[in-house]
This record gives C-alpha cells, sequence and structure tokens, in this order.
C-alpha cells in the first residue's frame, strides 16, 4: 500500500470549468487505502500530546474522526454558519467571488490545548487559514495541520506558513 495516488480520481471542470477536482471516494471507498492513509495522517502526531483533532466541514470530517480516534484525542467540527447548535465563534474569509464565514462551538477547545488540524485538501489555503484563526480565537495552540492532498501550484502553503505542515500527497 505505497502508491495512494491511484486510489485519487481527477475530475475535470468539477464544480465549475477550469477546476480539476480531486475526487478522494476511491480511496475511502478501498478499506486498506483509507486505513493506510489515515495512520500515515496521525503518525508524526503521536507523542506530541496533542488532545483534539479539528476537522473541516465536509470532506475534513471523514479523516479528522478516524485520526482523533487513531491519536487518542476527541474530534471538533468547523462548520458551516447555522450548523451548529450551542454558542459558536465564528471567522470570515475571503473567496474568489465574495466571503464565507466558517464557525465552532466556543467551548470546542480550551485555552492552551494543542490541537491538529485537518482538512482534505490544500488549495489556495484560504480555508485553512480562517480555520487557524478561529482555533487561536479560543486560544488554541496549532501543533499540526495536516492534509490528505497538497495542490503545490496554488501555493496555499504560504498562507500557513507560521505552522507545522504536512501533506501525505502533492499534485
Ligand atoms: P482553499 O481554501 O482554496 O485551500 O480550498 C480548500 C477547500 O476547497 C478544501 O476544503 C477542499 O475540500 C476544497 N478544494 C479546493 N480545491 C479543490 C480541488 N481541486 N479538488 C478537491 N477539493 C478542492
Amino acid at each position: 500500500m505505497t502508491d495512494l495516488k491511484k486510489y485519487i480520481r481527477d475530475i475535470p471542470d468539477f464544480p465549475k470549468s477550469g477546476i480539476i477536482f480531486k475526487d478522494i471516494t476511491p480511496l475511502l471507498a478501498s478499506p486498506d487505502a483509507f486505513s493506510f492513509a489515515v495512520q500515515k495522517l496521525a503518525e508524526p502526531f503521536k507523542n506530541k500530546s496533542i488532545s483534539k483533532v479539528v476537522g473541516i466541514e465536509a470532506r475534513g470530517f471523514l479523516f479528522a474522526a478516524p485520526v482523533a480516534i487513531e491519536l487518542n484525542t476527541g474530534v471538533i467540527p468547523i462548520r458551516k454558519p447555522g450548523k451548529l447548535p450551542y454558542t459558536t465563534v465564528s471567522q470570515s474569509y475571503s473567496l474568489e467571488y465574495g466571503t464565507d464565514t466558517m464557525e465552532i462551538h466556543s467551548d470546542g477547545i480550551s485555552s492552551g490545548e494543542r490541537v491538529l488540524l485537518l482538512d482534505d485538501v490544500l488549495a489556495t489555503g484560504g480555508t485553512t487559514e480562517a480555520a487557524c484563526k478561529l482555533i487561536e480565537k479560543l486560544g488554541g495552540i496549532i501543533a499540526g495541520v495536516v492534509f490528505l492532498i497538497e495542490l503545490e501550484f496554488l501555493k496555499g502553503r504560504q498562507k500557513i506558513a507560521g505552522y507545522p505542515v504536512f501533506s501525505l500527497l502533492t499534485f
């Protein structure tokens, strides 16, 4: 189980013209590939005193939950506005056109807690940058930011240069 890239399917012009969408569903559908990916994502953060894994809606959840079990931590969701039922803290961020907002429960992370942030794809980095701000608003310490896939040509890493960033697959 070394070549996880063969489980990533390119979908041209989705969701709009000019985007090559990285479809992770073949990887999720393979028990061997999925479990190998989860172990590899968790591996660099074992014995790093992480107490929460934070996943970004929606595909980030698919990896954050099993990685949290692997690291013996809790898992905390970052969601689109209006989805979380308890008191929230929110962060807006720029999109290609306009802005978007994401939210986290105000008690999701305690001050000083060491957090691992996880998402499926690092593209321009805007989403991750906003998620980092949200975690820091609650006093969390970002011990690492991890992605299944990094689209290097979009240089998203520059937006989160202050954090330890780790990606399993690069394109
Ligand atoms: P960004 O804020 O540009 O880094 O975008 C990151 C978010 O958009 C991630 O949550 C990804 O799920 C999604 N995303 C962006 N580009 C792609 C792509 N080419 N294929 C799959 N997902 C993508």
